[in-house]
C-alpha cells in the first residue's frame, strides 16, 4: 500500500508553488503532462500551465516533462518551453527514471502527476517525492477511468 500513497496530495498543479520546491529543497520537478497540465487532447500548454513553469524556471528549479503519451505529443509540448522531455516512458516501469537519473545525478527530485497507477507508483518506486494532483477533466481513456475507480478507494481507506 506505501507505494500507492504520494507523499502530498494538491487539487491543481499551480499549488505546488516554487516556493515550496524551493523550501523542501528540490531542484528537479518531473511532471507529468495529460490531465496533470492540460487535458490530454490540449496539444500546447494553457496560459495558466506556461505561467507556472515559467514562474519555476525564473526560480532555477529544473522540468522535465515525463509522459507515457507518444513521442510528437510530448515533443510539441515541451518544445513550447524548450524543455527535455521524455515521451512513452512506461510509468510505472523505473527504465525512464533511471534514464533521467543517469542525466541528473545530483538532483533532489520531485515528481507531479495525476495518477496513482503510473506517477505515483513510478516515482514511489524510486523513492522520489510524489505529488498528485487532482485531475484537470474526467472524461479519458478507458484504462484511465478504471484507474480512478481504485483511486477513489485508495482515498476512502487512507481517509479512514
Ligand atoms: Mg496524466
Amino acid at each position: 500500500m506505501k507505494l500507492l500513497k504520494p507523499n502530498k496530495f494538491v487539487n491543481h498543479f499551480s499549488e505546488l508553488t516554487a516556493e515550496f520546491l524551493l523550501a523542501n529543497k528540490f531542484t528537479l520537478l518531473v511532471c507529468d503532462i495529460d490531465n496533470t497540465l492540460v487535458a490530454h487532447d490540449e496539444k500546447l500548454p494553457s496560459l495558466e500551465a506556461k505561467k507556472y513553469i515559467d514562474s519555476l524556471l525564473q526560480k532555477q528549479i529544473k522540468v522535465v516533462f515525463m509522459s507515457n503519451n507518444y513521442e510528437e505529443r510530448v515533443k510539441t509540448f515541451s518544445e513550447v518551453f524548450n524543455l527535455p522531455y521524455i515521451a512513452f516512458a512506461k510509468k510505472p516501469l523505473k527504465k525512464s527514471y533511471k534514464k533521467l537519473l543517469e542525466k541528473y545525478p545530483n538532483e533532489n527530485i520531485i515528481c507531479l502527476g495525476d495518477q496513482i497507477m503510473t506517477d505515483v507508483i513510478g516515482g514511489n518506486r524510486m523513492h522520489f517525492y510524489t505529488v498528485k494532483t487532482k485531475p484537470l477533466f474526467e472524461k479519458d481513456l478507458f484504462s484511465t477511468k478504471i484507474n480512478r475507480k481504485i483511486e477513489k478507494l485508495l482515498q476512502k481507506y487512507w481517509e479512514e
